[in-house]
């Protein structure tokens, strides 16, 4: 494959995955936003030489939009494959991102692909499909508080060989964010301390911490010329609260940073 996607590998993430595709075990991945789970899925998928379809899942997504549904073309009716069934019938990755945000009824529909059966009925057509032997399934979500509420049913978690990834660790996160904005390793490095600063912070309310995601955006502010002040206001405080004596709290932070 000629552009690789970029990944560095975080703790034993790379090794449990092959386990996992050895035995054809589905996967669940659960972390913060922007901690980097979609790209070690878009990385494996590479590293496999599987295609990947990756859906992005929310409240209206229905078992529809993965199985697939009639639709109607010059011909008349044909039937098209959703993605998940199009990785089940031609044997690639199915990664549904957020799957927390999907209705319940819609993730019930996973329950015969993510076991021993490996089948899925399409009750629309009367096909029973058995997955190709390379198909996957790979769900992740974010364990936040609001979350923790909405759960995913135990009959569907319990389905998953599931691991939990964090935030890089400091030196990693800086050549992370090196990489990806252009920008040196020490300037990479102060933003990492910014925002380890911001993730230690308990007395103030945020509803999520600074991803990686958003160091990097600061970074390529920061690579094409805008002050630090400005790059750390409008990519990592402005995105994390709308309270003015948080922000205000912050920008105290990054000054001392910068
Ligand atoms: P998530 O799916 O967890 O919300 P992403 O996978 O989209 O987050 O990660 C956000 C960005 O952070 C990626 O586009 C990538 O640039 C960077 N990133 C995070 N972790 C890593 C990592 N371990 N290796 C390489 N890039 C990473």
């Amino acid at each position: 494959m000629n552009s690789q996607s970029y990944y560095q590998i975080q703790n034993d993430e790379y090794e449990i995955f092959q386990h996992a595709v050895q035995h054809r075990l589905p996967v669940l991945i659960k972390g913060p936003t922007g901690c980097g789970k979609t790209r070690f899925v878009e990385y494996m998928a590479e590293q496999l030489e599987r295609p990947l379809y990756t859906v992005s899942c929310h409240d209206d997504l229905t078992a529809a939009d993965l199985l697939g549904r009639h639709l109607i073309g010059p011909d008349g009716t044909y039937w098209q494959d959703g993605p998940l069934t199009r990785a089940a019938r031609e044997g690639g990755i199915c990664y549904l991102d957020e799957i927390i945000e999907a209705r319940k009824d819609t993730t019930v529909a996973l329950h015969s692909l993510s076991d021993h059966r490996r089948t899925v009925h399409l009750e629309r057509t009367g096909e029973t499909l058995t997955a190709h032997e390379d198909f996957m399934l790979v769900v992740s979500y974010n364990p936040s508080y609001q979350n923790l509420i909405k759960g995913l049913k135990p009959s569907t978690r319990q389905r998953f060989v599931a691991m939990s990834f964090g935030y890089p660790e400091a030196s990693v996160e800086a050549s992370i964010i090196a990489h990806e904005s252009g920008i040196d390793e020490a300037s990479a490095g102060q933003l990492v301390k910014l925002a380890t600063d911001i993730r230690r912070l308990t007395d103030i309310d945020l509803t999520a911490a600074v991803s990686t995601r958003l160091l990097i955006y600061a970074g390529k502010m920061l690579k094409s010329g805008c002050p630090a002040r400005k790059a750390c206001l409008y990519c990592v405080i402005e995105p994390l609260t709308d309270e003015p004596t948080t922000r205000q709290s912050l920008l105290r932070l990054v000054d001392a940073h910068f």
